[in-house]
C-alpha cells in the first residue's frame, strides 16, 4: 500500500481540507435522489427514511470539515520550570469497515472525520450492500479530493476485511458491526498493534414508568423498532414495562403495528420494507421458533408479510422473561420483546441485565428517577423521554459487548489522531549529572 497519499493529505492546511470537505457535501448533496435509490434498493430500506441518508451524509461531512481546521490544537500545560504543550496529529492510514444495515450513513459518520483529521482512509463496506460506498468515492473524487485519499476495497469480511485489519501501513480500525466480528478483527490486529474503535451490537431496553407520558412513549416505542425494518443498532428491542400498565399499552401497541404498512422499500408509503438478505431473514424467523419453544406468546407478526418471502411482518414478542434467548440476543429485525416490571428496583435490575451496553431509553415524567436510572444504567447512550436525537458533538458509542471509544465531535479526532506532549525546559532547573 502507498501511504504517498497520506503524507500529502496529513500536509494540507486544515483550512484546505475544510474545503475540500464542504465541496464533498456539495457532491453528495448534488446526488441525493440517486443515494436514496441506490440505498433502498441496495438494502431494501424504505425509501421514506433513506430519502434523508445523502442529507444526513453531507451534515456528518460539513460537522468534521467545520473542525478540520482546529482538530490538531492541544493544551498549554505550564509547570515550574518547563512548559508542556500538547497537539494532535493524524495518526496514519486507517481502516474503516462499515455494516449494511445503514452504509451511506454510517461510511460517512466514520470516514468525515478521519479525513478531516488528515488521515487517509482504505473503506471496506459490506458485502451485502457495497453501491453505496461507490457513490460516496465518486463524490470525493467530484470534489477535488486527491487519488488515494479515500480507498475502497470491495470483498468478503473474512478475506478483504481481514487483509485490511493486518495491513502493516494501517494503523487504526474503525470498525462497525456485530460484537463477534470485533472480537477477530482485535485478533487480527494484535500481530500489527492495531488501534481499534469498535460500534457493536445492542439489544437495548425501553423502560416505560407508569407515570410516563403515554402518548409520546407509544411514539417512540413503536418508532425505535419499525423503522429501518428494525435493522439499527440503536433500536429499542426490549421493552421493559411497568405490570401497572402492560395490559393497556400492549393493546395500544398492537393497534399501532397492525397498522405499519409493510411493502416495496421504493413505496413511498412504505413503512417496513424487506430485509436485506434470504439468509438475514432466516435468522430472525428462526427467532419465531424459539419464542414459540419457551413458551412465549406472538402477539402480533411471527411470519413472513404477504408481499413476499423476504418481508418479515412487525412482531410483538410478549410474556418475555430477561433469561430468554429472545431477551438476550440482538434479533437485528422488525422484532420487539416484551417483559413486565413491578418497581425501578426490578427495571433497573433486567435493564442492565445483558451482555451488551449500547443505548437504553427511559420515559418517566418523575425527575429524581429519571436522574437515578439514567446514571445506572449501563449504557453509553441514555435518551430520557426521547427516541434516539443525534446530536453531531455529542459522544455516539457503547459500553460493555457494544463497544470500545467514542465517535461525535472532538471524541472522533482523539481515535483518528495522536495526542503528543511537547516539553520545553526554560534552562533553568538542575540536569541530573553523572561521571562528571
Ligand atoms: P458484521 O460484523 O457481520 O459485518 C460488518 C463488516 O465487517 C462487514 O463489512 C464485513 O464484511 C466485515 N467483516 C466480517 N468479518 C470480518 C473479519 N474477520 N475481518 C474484517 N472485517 C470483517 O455485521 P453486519 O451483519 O454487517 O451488521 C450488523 C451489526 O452491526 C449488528 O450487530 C449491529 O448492531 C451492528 N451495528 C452497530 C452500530 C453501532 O453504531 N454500534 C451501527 C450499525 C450496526
Amino acid at each position: 500500500m502507498s501511504t504517498r497519499a497520506f503524507g500529502e493529505w496529513r500536509a494540507l492546511d486544515g483550512q484546505a481540507r475544510r474545503k475540500l470537505l464542504h465541496a464533498v457535501a456539495d457532491a453528495i448533496e448534488s446526488r441525493a435522489e440517486e443515494i436514496a435509490l441506490v440505498e433502498s434498493m441496495d438494502t431494501g430500506q424504505p425509501i421514506r427514511f433513506m430519502a434523508a441518508a445523502a442529507k444526513r451524509g453531507a451534515e456528518n461531512f460539513r460537522f468534521f470539515a467545520d473542525r478540520a481546521p482546529e482538530a490538531h490544537n492541544g493544551l498549554s500545560l505550564p509547570a515550574a520550570r518547563h512548559v508542556n504543550y500538547t497537539l494532535r496529529q493524524p495518526i496514519g492510514p486507517v481502516g474503516v469497515i462499515t455494516p449494511w444495515n445503514t452504509p451511506f450513513m454510517l461510511a460517512t459518520w466514520k470516514i468525515a472525520p478521519a479525513l478531516a483529521a488528515g488521515c487517509t482512509v482504505v473503506h471496506k463496506p459490506a458485502e451485502w450492500s457495497p453501491l453505496s460506498a461507490c457513490l460516496l468515492a465518486e463524490a470525493c473524487v467530484d470534489a477535488g479530493v486527491p487519488a488515494g485519499v479515500l480507498n475502497v476495497v470491495h470483498g468478503m469480511g473474512e478475506t478483504a476485511g481481514k487483509a485490511v485489519t493486518e495491513h502493516e501501513a494501517v494503523k487504526a480500525i474503525a470498525f462497525v458491526g456485530e460484537s463477534a466480528t470485533g472480537s477477530l478483527i482485535m485478533a487480527q490486529g494484535a500481530p500489527t498493534l492495531k488501534r481499534v474503535h469498535f460500534e457493536l451490537g445492542g439489544k437495548n431496553p425501553v423502560v416505560v414508568f407508569d407515570d410516563a407520558d403515554l402518548d409520546r412513549a407509544l411514539d417512540a416505542v413503536t418508532f425505535m423498532i419499525f423503522s429501518l425494518n428494525g435493522e439499527r443498532c440503536t433500536s429499542s428491542s426490549r421493552l421493559l414495562i411497568q405490570d401497572s400498565i402492560e395490559a393497556e399499552f400492549l393493546e395500544r401497541l398492537t393497534e399501532r403495528v397492525a397498522r405499519i404498512r409493510v411493502g416495496h422499500p421504493l413505496d413511498p408509503e412504505t413503512d417496513v420494507g424487506p430485509l436485506i438478505h434470504p439468509v438475514h431473514v432466516r435468522k430472525v424467523m428462526s427467532y419465531f421458533d424459539i419464542a414459540a419453544a419457551e413458551g412465549i406468546t406472538i402477539r402480533a407478526g411471527g411470519r413472513t408479510a404477504d408481499a413476499g418471502p423476504s418481508y418479515v411482518e412487525p412482531t410483538i414478542l410478549s410474556g418475555a422473561r430477561n433469561d430468554m434467548r429472545v431477551a438476550r440476543e440482538e434479533i437485528f429485525g422488525p422484532v420487539l420483546t416484551v417483559i413486565p416490571f413491578a418497581d425501578e428496583a426490578e427495571a433497573l435490575r433486567l435493564a442492565n441485565d445483558t451482555p451488551y451496553g449500547l443505548a437504553g431509553y427511559l420515559w418517566t415524567r418523575d425527575t429524581g428517577r429519571a436522574l437515578r436510572f439514567a446514571q445506572a444504567l449501563e449504557a453509553g447512550m441514555v435518551w430520557v423521554n426521547s427516541e434516539n436525537n443525534r446530536h453531531l458533538p455529542a459522544p455516539f458509542g457503547g459500553m460493555k459487548a457494544s463497544g470500545i471509544g467514542r465517535d461525535g465531535g472532538d471524541y472522533s479526532f482523539d481515535f483518528y489522531m495522536e495526542t503528543r506532549n511537547i516539553c520545553v525546559a526554560f534552562d533553568q532547573h538542575r540536569v541530573p549529572s553523572l561521571g562528571r
